[in-house]
């Protein structure tokens, strides 16, 4: 596990642990029977950085990348990734072409995609994965346009454009494992996966689950899971089941190293609206990270972090580039590090634990990490032999 208290020498930085990437990786292929596993990383793999963890989840053993939009699917084969890739959100008049010469698979949930995959084609036939809503509501074919769907698909397979590669949908609520959502979810899956059968069509890859599903619900594997958030060691279940309960290790450590160290007297008003006052005379720590890398503003006045192996509080507005961190009576100084989030391993605070101050999920807590802030990666596995 990576040490968060190891010296610091940049302004801030986000720590990714390669081997806590393979390590959950790995513990996610444990999960599954035969089913192949696809890592999912959009969103520049929810903002611990696309290539490289790409890189270690392909060591770790996984069989499929997932993007979610083609420019990350076409950057992965342009960092030399030659494995299975898919890629499922594509607006009309995209340069879908280019993802199929380049043997990336994607989706299609209406006819008029099916047509623009066919005429994008030139040396081989695009792979397409058939899209059904099965209660989602956002991407997929409704029940009633299926066969007009599989009827289009299956013309242009006939014709040696399109290859039929996959049938597959999202899950609305896997979060919930016990919500009857899921058990919906599957029973509408799998009559779609019949009415394909019924017209000839019958794809090797069928595929529902997130990692919700991955982790907790066996009936929605089928022959590939894309988990995305468990890769990362994050819990898709929130406090309610935390990562080291699932044998996921959170790969990000978020640290800084405060810019200014200073006592104030009681009643000294802190930050923007001063919404935050000093109940007693207190040591503020100022934090160089704020909204502008990706803090959530919604976390001013009470987000955690920890200095010197101490949980301290953020007071007052977070900022664009800064924040303030009530050190109380520590002996604090310029330079010395913060650690925002990490494992929680040493008790740093976690991704969950600012989920919960900003009233937000720890998706969003890693994924909205901005450029300014510099990824660096480790290996803990080299790093202790
Ligand atoms: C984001 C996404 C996933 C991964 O979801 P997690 O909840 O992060 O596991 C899988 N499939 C699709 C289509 C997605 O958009």
């Amino acid at each position: 596990m990576y040490d968060a208290a190891e010296p610091l020498t940049v302004r801030a930085e986000a720590v990714v642990d390669l081997a806590a990437i393979r390590h959950n990786v790995a513990a996610l292929r444990s999960r599954v029977e035969s089913a192949q596993l696809m890592t999912v990383v959009k969103a520049d793999a929810y903002g611990h950085g696309m290539v490289p963890v790409a890189r270690a989840a392909r060591e770790a053993g996984a069989d499929w990348i997932g993007a979610a939009v083609l420019d990350e699917a076409l950057s992965l084969r342009a960092a030399g990734d030659t494995g299975p890739i898919f890629c499922w959100l594509t607006t009309p008049g995209e340069p879908v072409g280019e993802a199929i010469a380049a043997g990336i698979d994607l989706s299609a949930a209406a006819p008029w995609e099916i047509a623009e995959l066919a005429g994008s084609v030139t040396d081989r036939p695009a792979r397409v994965h058939l899209k059904i809503d099965t209660g989602l509501s956002r991407g997929g074919a409704v029940a009633e346009e299926w066969p007009a769907l599989l009827r289009a698909a299956q013309r242009e397979e006939k014709a040696g454009r399109i290859e039929i590669a996959g049938i597959w949908s999202h899950l609305a609520n896997s979060d919930e494992p016990k919500s009857p959502v899921n058990e919906a979810q599957v029973a509408a899956f799998v009559s779609a996966i019949e009415v394909a059968a019924s017209l000839g069509v019958e794809p090797p890859l069928k595929h529902l689950a997130n990692s919700g599903g991955t982790l907790a619900l066996p009936e929605t594997h089928f022959d590939l899971v894309r988990p995305g958030i468990a890769t990362y060691g994050l819990s898709p279940f929130g406090h309610a089941l935390p990562s080291a309960e699932l044998g996921l290790r959170p790969a990000m450590t978020l640290r800084a190293r405060l810019a200014m160290v200073k006592r104030v007297p009681a009643g000294t008003g802190v930050s923007y609206g001063l919404t935050w006052t000093a109940p007693r005379p207190s040591t503020l720590g100022l934090v160089p990270l704020g909204y502008g890398d990706g803090l959530p503003r919604h976390a001013s006045n009470s987000a955690p972090v920890q200095v010197a192996g101490q949980r301290r509080g953020i007071v007052g507005r977070i900022c664009m580039d800064q924040c303030v961190v009530n050190l109380e009576d520590d002996p604090a100084k310029a330079g010395d590090a913060v650690v925002l989030f990490g494992s929680g391993a040493n008790g740093e605070p976690t991704a969950d634990d600012w989920a919960d101050a900003a009233g937000t999920i720890n998706y969003e807590i890693v994924t909205r990490l901005g450029a300014r802030v510099p990824r660096r990666y480790v290996d803990t596995a080299e790093a202790t032999g």
